[in-house]
């Protein structure tokens, strides 16, 4: 599976906030996520970047054709910073503000917890990756600083 950084590399990276992200790296999670398409990139359709664009189609292909997801921990790598369960959007409750605060530590239904140290998955079927109406999140695997948690792919 290809990871933000590789879609990153790739686009224009002006910024240019023609997609509605304020950066082409946020673009690029969303990208991954399913939440946004390659053509809400409006600039990447101007003759010049037409090699790139054709590049990005075929990362995003293999994206699309994922058609089953595990997610996998690592115990030996993860030293339980929590940085997953913290930034998973499934744990994110909104404030009286409106503002989003990750709430993973203290959520009564977590699909990660941290547990003597390590993090143990509670309930996966919460996960973004399954369901119906799955998104290909990688949201914890991108702010895991060891590592420690992949993804099952079956292509
Ligand atoms: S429209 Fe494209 S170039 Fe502009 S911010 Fe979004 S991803 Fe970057
Ligand atoms: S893949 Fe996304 S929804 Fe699933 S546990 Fe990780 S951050 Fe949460
Ligand atoms: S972010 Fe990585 S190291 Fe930290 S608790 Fe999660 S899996 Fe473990």
């Amino acid at each position: 599976m290809p990871n933000p950084m590789e879609i990153y590399k790739l686009l224009p990276k002006t910024n240019c906030g023609k997609c509605g992200e304020k950066t082409c790296m946020s673009f690029a999670f969303k990208l991954l996520n399913g939440e946004k398409k390659l053509e809400d990139c409006k600039p990447l359709y101007s003759k010049e970047y037409d090699v790139i664009r054709k590049k990005l189609e075929e990362l995003i292909s293999i994206v699309e054709k994922a058609k089953e997801t595990g997610l996998i921990i690592n115990e030996e790598l993860c030293i339980g910073c929590a940085n997953c369960v913290v930034s998973c959007p499934v744990h994110v409750e909104k404030d009286p503000k409106n503002a989003g605060i990750g709430r993973g530590i203290e959520i009564d239904e977590p699909i990660l917890r941290i547990e003597n140290g390590v993090v143990v998955v509670i309930n996966l079927s919460l996960c973004r990756r399954y369901g119906k109406n799955r998104t290909l999140c990688v949201i914890c695997r991108e702010n895991c600083p060891t590592d420690a948690i992949a993804f099952v792919e079956e292509l």
